[in-house]
């Protein structure tokens, strides 16, 4: 304990004895947080709000209180001070008592979480690039959010009035038309750079148990002229949301770019700017949402490259180009979509050579460059335009994986990669053996 603590700090450590005994309860809680009751895959909606000014005012209170209390715990743990509960720190600091009390616990929750991913992520037992520390978070991030857990019912939707019940801050407006039947588990309540409102709702998700016979396979190639080429010949019509609108965002960043910082023109500027970033980034999503929903219902398997789009972006000089694209949703939509609908997806590793080879008689080009669109294989005489090509051998790759895994009965989850022994237990092992593939129709 150094002897620079401040007076609130001090205060916090005479209850020190109060809360050794409140973190074993916040443990006990964790333990049945980290075990939900359905294990199964879960599905969000998420839906723009539209909040009055007084739903506003209370919206900004609670995402300040969660962030305080966020922060104040942090700081306790890094002088390795026991972190007490919220209800603690309410009696200290009575206008928390105002806003919603699970989004406070939820808060201290998330920095454990927090914890937990860094010291994972130290002993290498967390996938994907090493992360660091739990970080303060700022009044001055444009990402501001809360997350809230659905206890006796407290959060309701009225999909004929089109209103979300939220604790505290009541029935809030909303724009959206699909409709769930499912309970609310919780829902995450954010603020954008464009100063929009939004509600991401998860629910339970029942998901067909049973594949569909992967009797129509589709393969991929990603192209950066068309976003995709199919194994059928298609090339999407891709329109560059970015591109599109590069002049526009331009010219409202130059006008930022005048503005003296942190004036007021300045801010209202600043909000201009996110608008553009916003209406691009909804633009794509909503084509590849369509694009993949039509993909998943069509065909039965779906196959694509798994490729690394940020060494991509940095290094071919095309980074704008690569990033309009959205390639990593897109392949991350097909995903979850397949595995929802009951459909085959499977990833092909990264350095399949997928544009060198043949896809008529499997003649590996070594010298083929990334200029040649169109070549004449040596071995068949056959003339091969890239991006098809490509998609045929995806395709061919992962029937071949479909097949090996099915007749080696060890399919059963959505994203099956390209090499490997079977490393499932026994008893799903033979779950799956009855299934069979039909193989030639699709192709
Ligand atoms: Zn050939």
């Amino acid at each position: 304990m150094s002897s620079k603590t401040c007076p609130k700090r001090l205060e916090l450590q005479s209850l020190n004895s109060f809360a050794v005994l409140q973190e074993n309860i916040s443990k006990k809680e964790k333990r049945n947080m980290k075990k939900p009751k359905n294990d199964g895959p879960k599905k969000t909606f998420k839906i723009r709000l539209y909040p009055n000014v007084a739903q506003i005012v209370l919206l900004y209170k609670t995402f300040g209180c969660c962030r305080k209390l966020y922060n104040t715990f942090l700081s306790l743990k890094q002088q390795k001070q026991p972190v007490p509960t919220e209800s603690v720190f309410k009696s200290e600091f009575p206008y928390m008592k105002e806003v919603d009390s699970i989004a406070l616990q939820q808060s201290r929750l998330r920095l454990q979480t927090a914890y937990d991913n860094f010291f994972k992520s130290l002993k290498g037992q967390r996938k994907g690039s090493k992360i660091g520390p739990p970080k303060f978070k700022s009044k001055r991030n444009e990402f501001q959010s809360y997350k809230s857990i659905n206890v006796n019912e407290n959060i309701q939707i009225n999909f004929e009035s089109r209103q979300i019940k939220l604790p505290k801050i009541g029935w809030v407006k909303f724009r959206d038309n699909r409709i769930f039947s499912a309970r609310i588990n919780s829902v995450t309540v954010s603020r954008d750079p464009a100063h929009r409102f939004h509600a991401s709702i998860l629910i339970d998700k029942s998901v067909p148990q049973n594949k569909a016979c992967p009797e129509k396979v589709l393969g991929f190639d990603m192209s950066l002229q068309h976003l995709i080429v199919d194994s059928s010949g298609n090339k999407t019509d891709y329109p560059r949301y970015f591109r599109k609108n590069e002049d526009k965002l331009a010219w409202e960043q130059r006008k930022l770019s005048r503005k003296q910082k942190a004036s007021h023109r300045y801010q209202s500027q600043k909000i201009k700017v996110a608008r553009v970033h916003a209406r691009i980034a909804d633009s794509r999503r909503d084509f590849l949402q369509k694009l993949s929903t039509q993909i998943t219902n069509e065909y039965n398997a779906v196959c694509v490259e798994s490729l690394n789009m940020k060494a991509m972006a940095g290094s071919l000089t095309l980074g704008k180009s690569v990033n309009d694209c959205g390639w990593g949703e897109f392949s991350r939509m097909l995903e979850y979509k397949a595995l929802w609908k009951g459909k085959h997806f499977i990833k092909i590793d990264k350095w399949f050579p997928s544009s060198k080879l043949c896809s008529v008689c499997g003649f590996k080009n070594v010298a083929l460059t990334l200029a040649d669109r169109v070549w004449t294989c040596p071995g068949c005489g056959t003339v091969q335009d890239r991006d098809c090509n490509a998609a045929v051998n995806v395709r061919d790759e992962g029937i071949r994986i479909l097949n090996h895994n099915l007749n080696s009965s060890t399919v059963g989850t959505a994203g099956i990669h390209a090499q490997g022994d079977c490393v499932r237990p026994v008893h799903l092992q033979n779950s799956a053996s009855g299934a069979m593939l039909c193989t030639g129709n699709g192709r």
